[in-house]
């Protein structure tokens, strides 16, 4: 276990749910930025 705290964040297109990605990533379909998505 290195960090228990190792919670990373999934970020995703608004428009397009199955693109994801990480934090400054951009969808290459619409060319948004992704957002924060918290999944559970
Ligand atoms: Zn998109």
């Amino acid at each position: 276990m290195a960090n228990p705290k190792s919670i990373v964040a999934t970020y995703a297109c608004p428009m397009h749910p199955e693109v994801i990605g990480k934090e400054g990533d951009k969808c290459p379909k619409c060319g948004m930025k992704l957002v924060k998505m918290i999944e559970n």
